[in-house]
């Protein structure tokens, strides 16, 4: 983890500061009146209680940088890779500083100004340009993986040694080897029809990691939208929705993968473009500021951010059909940060819960802390994540709740791995998840 640096103050005009067309805006940055606020909602600032890991000391260092009196040094750059861009300072900040953008444009600086170490570049040229840009690599990515693992070749490379002697920190990448599917999902022009009156036609986003790791979530997504007269389209073209991208600071291969989704979804002229995973329905109701600047693709992608629906959000605006099947499971929910803070839903999913006949709810302390998972942050930061996901596991296991439901697949995999370590005995579950089980429990149907 960083450690608190003093940064040494030049004469403004001294170093290059921001430049192109991605820098983050002034009237963005200088709306920060340094009131701290927010310092308490932030994770890292909870975690070190340094002026650094706030959101007030990150906007510090980009006016700094911006006015030429700051170098994007190492120790700069790092206070703002801790950053897990879960926005809880966007909610608490009483000026309306817009963090989560300010964040993706001082990312897109980085990326474009900071010469990163050759195996950091390698990684993010192979995994962002390469691999999420192409749900068939990114398949044969996961189909490897099964390999690696069901061949033995895992259990090998961990007894023998091998990964402690190979470069950076393989034991913790091998460790960090999502469990994945046993069927991946794969979104290739099917139309599932509504059951029932048809009340809505829409286009769902499969996305990325999820049609990979929670491929059943996915498949609950559609019997669950189906189950309420929804007609759900699956469309065979689209494509990870460039969220990690953006996050990141790639903003053209982020580009790129929206402009494919957009032209995807918008062909089918949907009512809606459905969501079941917090970090992409996030962006993609953002696709608007992320063409800003391009006249041909602008319009399309303000279409396309407004009819985005989360899941969960859009059963409740339409009217979820409520299950009579029960569940008798003792519940906690688990708001995601791009659920909470970036998209300010909480009250859906848990609509959602309460609906099904026989869950009990309960509720965890700091349920809209971020559980340190943030896209690849627990890869990137593994420290800081893994005691954010302590943190998590140990709020779950206070309610004594058996499941705890989420809507996220970062979220997920975080938690199932924090719950393991603390040796909590609480399973993970999608919120659409417990609702297709007590839909599945009707003797009616
Ligand atoms: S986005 Fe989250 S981690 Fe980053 S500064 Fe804001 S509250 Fe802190
Ligand atoms: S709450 Fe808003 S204005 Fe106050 S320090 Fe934080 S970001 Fe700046």
């Amino acid at each position: 983890m960083t450690q608190p640096q003093q940064h040494p103050i030049a004469p403004a005009g001294t170093f290059p500061g921001f430049s192109g067309p991605d820098a983050p805006r002034d009237e963005d940055l200088y709306k920060c009146v340094h009131c701290g606020f927010c310092l308490n909602a932030c994770p890292t600032y909870l975690e070190t209680g340094l002026e650094m890991e706030s959101p007030r000391g990150r906007i510090a260092l980009m006016k700094g940088v911006a006015e030429g009196r700051l170098a994007m040094t190492e120790s700069v750059v790092g206070h703002w890779d801790l950053c897990l861009q879960c926005r809880a300072c966007e909610v608490a900040c009483p000026s309306g500083v817009p963090y989560g953008r300010l964040m993706e444009a001082t990312r897109a600086q980085v990326e474009q100004e900071f010469k990163r170490p050759l195996r950091e570049r390698i990684g993010r040229s192979i995994g962002y340009k390469q691999v999420l840009t192409s749900p068939v690599r990114l398949r044969w990515i996961g189909r490897a993986a099964k390999l690696y693992r069901k061949s033995g070749a895992q259990t090998l490379a961990r007894k023998s040694g091998l990964l402690g002697l190979l470069p950076g920190d393989q034991e913790y990448l091998d460790e960090s080897l999502p469990p994945l599917s046993d069927e991946f999902f794969v979104a290739d022009g099917q139309v599932i029809t509504a059951e029932g009156r048809p009340r809505a036609k829409v286009a769902m986003l499969a996305g990325c990691v999820m049609t990979l790791t929670h491929a059943p979530a996915l498949e609950a997504a559609v019997r669950v939208l189906s189950r309420n007269g929804v007609e759900v389209h699956l469309t065979a073209d689209q494509g990870c929705c460039g969220a990690l991208n953006a996050h990141a600071g790639e903003l053209e291969s982020a580009r790129m993968m929206a402009r494919q989704n957009i032209d995807s979804f918008l062909s089918i002229d949907p009512d809606a473009v459905i969501v079941a995973s917090a970090g992409c329905g996030s962006t993609m109701k953002e696709y608007s500021e992320l063409f800003h600047d391009d006249e041909t693709y602008l319009e399309k992608a303000e279409r396309v951010s407004s009819l985005t629906k989360d899941i969960h959000e859009f059963l409740v605006e339409l009217g979820l059909q409520a299950p009579t099947g029960a569940l008798d499971y003792t519940v906690t929910y688990q708001d995601a940060c791009h659920l909470i803070n970036a998209q300010r839903i909480s009250s859906a999913p848990r609509q959602v819960l309460d609906a099904i006949p026989g869950l009990k709810r309960v509720e965890m302390p700091e349920a809209g802390v971020c559980c340190g998972s943030a896209g690849t942050y627990s890869i990137t930061q593994k420290e800081m994540s893994q005691r954010l996901g302590n943190r998590k596991a140990s709020n779950i296991a206070s309610t004594g709740a058996q499941i705890v439901a989420t809507g996220n697949p970062g979220c997920a995999l975080q938690m199932a791995s924090a719950l393991k370590r603390v040796g909590s005995e609480s399973r993970v579950r999608y919120v659409v998840e417990l609702l297709d089980e007590a839909y599945s429990k009707e003797t009616s149907r």
